[in-house]
């Protein structure tokens, strides 16, 4: 560590962002700080204020609550905004009816709005303190980063700030400040000096020198990537939202993250001994597929941020270091998609006979066997394979470049080897049709002992996407989300401006507006809705669902205790079992069926075959090919929630109030998931 003593300059963490891993964002900027020889200290303000609130509230408010009503925002913007538009019975009653309600059904209106209005006061009260902190700390420069609902927490410690002292200088960055919405950020809240939009590796150190000598900072070519004081009083001109990004071109010459602070931070706090701490780490920016040929829901990535990864050396010498500092080996990856190249040159090196180390992951769902053995062999155990959908024509409408059969296999394959996989199930996408739904609800109990997804999302339309984009082409008339309005406290251009989110015109919004007419409407995505609540309920029991088949003195046993199962125990042999084996390979109907004509069996005979292995529900036909369900050998455990690559809270040390652990809070969450997922069909989850 370098120049410890009477640091310059502070990185502050704001709430609501997790405690259980240090951010990515501050750790690289500090990282780069620290190659400068510019003293800096990162401040974790979101450890202090779960803290003081304590972790059952700051849970609920930072994950348990729908994040369309942005309550994590609203908690702080007392400074920022008048209470008589914000806390109002509207806002506060829509709150009580589609969460509170269902999460702690024991408390009434006025318990709810009591608890909001106190939590609310807390958190102005941890601004105030947590500003004059600051000021007693001689810094010269603040900075923040804000992604998901980060925004007013910095946006009021800022303003706080500077009516203690003008000439502390503020600087925000982070996914809330990209483009337009930096721009937006930068015109309505003056007290931010300086709004950076994008990755800001490459110039960050020379804004900071430049600052801290009182030197005017000129942004690079092309590029308005950071809004000044000076751009500010110049009224904005020449500057092109759109334009307004800019990112680092090789990935190898970032420094290593220096998560210093929060390890300091957190053993100070009495949180420290229930924390479960992880690390991030990422090995590439961008996504090589939405390159090509973007998910058409995805607003993730700038048009500008093209795909770039670490070079596997370098990756890995940074794991290691990492991992030693630390004492850590819970990684949770940020990459948007992981690298196929990986497989061959990073997946098989991560494996550490001498100690086991975790990762999260997201990647595409094109997997095959050798793939997931390899990721397992590695300690990949969570893994976000985005999945999406279970039906080929809806798929082909959202771009997803893979077929149903595919995410079939990867939940089958994942299941085998004990992966556990994070994914939703969307739904609402412009011009799919009933019928696809109604399809995919005829054969879904089959796959009930495969990993369920996590909830049947309406997909939201993001800031960036095809549809954000093409928005006449689809007929969308995008507007703000309902709560935005009560939370930012700006005018109606600007909340469209600041959005990220949006609900087209003439959408329901099951959550906000309960509004079930949508539910009512499609008969189709009810069906299947309520598939997935069973199939998420199967998924809750200590016993799983479970279709196990073992090859037993040329016969094949069948262990079955799906709901749907033609019978628990049986054995199925001689054509029955050769043509169910043919299946496991998930080949085409038409090639099945020729191998055995080849070998002279009968046409019809082989007909009969394949039904009556279709009616014991031991194989589906789908997208042109027979598929083997069943799972062969010993099926592993899945890993618990507890056990996320990503960090956690320790069960074991944990006692809430009411005497409710944090994983009880998760379970009611999942209740209520279900609960609004049967009746509204929503539940606002963001999706990858
Ligand atoms: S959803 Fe995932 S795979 Fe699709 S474009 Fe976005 S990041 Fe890439």
């Amino acid at each position: 560590m370098k120049n410890r003593i009477n640091p310059e300059v502070c990185l502050v963490c704001m709430p609501f962002s997790s405690i259980v891993r240090p951010s990515i964002a501050l750790g690289l900027l500090q990282g780069h700080l620290d190659k400068a020889n510019i003293s800096c200290k990162t401040k974790y303000a979101n450890i202090q204020f779960a803290e003081n609130i304590g972790l059952k509230y700051y849970t609920m408010i930072g994950s348990l609550a729908p994040s369309d009503f942005f309550l994590a925002d609203w908690m702080f913007n007392k400074f920022i905004f008048s209470s008589e538009v914000s806390d109002t019975e509207d806002y506060i009653t829509r709150i009580y009816e589609s969460f509170i309600i269902q999460a702690y059904p024991t408390m009434n209106y006025n318990e709810c709005k009591n608890l909001l209005l106190g939590l609310k006061e807390k958190s102005s009260r941890f601004i105030e303190d947590l500003a004059i902190q600051i000021i007693e700390e001689k810094y010269r420069i603040i900075g923040s980063t804000s992604s998901f609902h980060q925004h007013l927490a910095s946006i009021s410690l800022f303003k706080k700030i500077k009516e203690l002292d003008q000439s502390i200088t503020t600087i925000l960055g982070g996914a809330n400040c990209e483009g337009k919405m930096g721009l937006t950020t930068h015109k309505s809240y003056p007290w931010v000096d300086y709004v950076v939009s994008g990755e800001a590796d490459e110039f960050f150190t020379s804004l900071i020198s430049n600052i801290l000598n009182g030197l005017e900072y000129k942004n690079l070519e092309n590029s308005s990537a950071v809004l000044t004081p000076e751009i500010r009083l110049n009224n904005y001109q020449e500057i092109e939202a759109e334009n307004m990004f800019v990112v680092s071109k090789n990935l190898d010459d970032l420094p290593y993250s220096n998560f210093d602070d929060y390890f300091i931070d957190l053993k100070k706090s009495n949180l420290s001994e229930i924390v479960k701490p992880a690390l991030l780490l990422e090995s590439s920016r961008g996504c090589w597929w939405g390159q090509k040929h973007k998910c058409t829901f995805c607003g993730l990535n700038h048009p500008k941020a093209h795909y770039r990864k670490k070079s596997p050396d370098r990756l890995l010498a940074e794991l290691d270091f990492l991992e030693k500092k630390y004492s850590v080996s819970m990684f949770e990856m940020t990459d948007n998609i992981l690298s196929m190249e990986y497989f061959k040159e990073v997946i098989p090196r991560l494996n550490n006979k001498e100690k086991s180390r975790y990762f999260f992951y997201e990647t595409k769902s094109n997997l095959n066997e050798s793939h997931i053995r390899e990721m397992k062999d590695a300690g990949i155990t969570w893994v976000q394979p985005g999945i999406e959908s279970l039906n080929t024509k809806i798929l082909k409408l959202m771009n997803k470049g893979v077929m149903a059969w595919q995410n079939i296999k990867t939940l089958k394959l994942a299941r085998s080897y004990g992966i556990r996989l994070s994914w939703n199930f969307l739904w609402g996408f412009p011009k799919e049709d009933d019928k696809w739904y109604e399809e995919v609800s005829e054969w879904l109990p089959l796959i009930e002992h495969l990993q369920p997804p996590s909830s049947f999302l309406q997909i939201r339309i993001h800031r960036h996407s095809t549809y954000f984009n093409n928005k006449e082409d689809y007929n969308l008339n995008l507007k703000y989300l309902p709560a935005f309005k009560y939370v930012f406290g700006l005018d109606e251009v600007s909340l469209i401006d600041a959005s990220y989110t949006f609900k087209p015109e003439g959408w329901a919004d099951p959550v906000w507006d309960f509004n079930d007419n949508q539910y009512k409407e499609r008969p189709s995505t009810s069906k299947v809705g309520k598939l997935i609540i069973d199939w998420q309920r199967s998924f809750m029991k200590f016993q799983l669902p479970v279709l196990s088949i073992s090859e037993k003195n040329e016969k094949i046993e069948v262990l079955d205790t799906r709901k749907c199962s033609y019978e628990i125990q049986y054995k199925i042999q001689d054509l029955e079992k050769d043509v169910y084996i043919s299946c496991e390979r998930m080949d085409f109907k038409k090639n099945i069926y020729s191998e055995f004509i080849n070998k002279g069996i009968d046409l019809l005979e082989i007909d009969l075959i394949v039904e009556t292995l279709k009616k014991k529900k031991l194989i589906l036909e789908i997208d042109d090919r027979l598929i083997a369900l069943g799972l062969r050998g010993e099926i592993p455990h899945l890993p618990s929630r507890n056990d996320f690559p990503g960090g956690g809270i320790n069960q074991s040390v944990i006692e809430l109030k009411n005497n409710k652990t944090i994983w009880e809070i998760e379970e009611t969450k999942n209740e209520y998931l279900s609960k609004i997922t049967s009746t509204k069909l929503c539940p606002t989850r963001a999706h990858k």
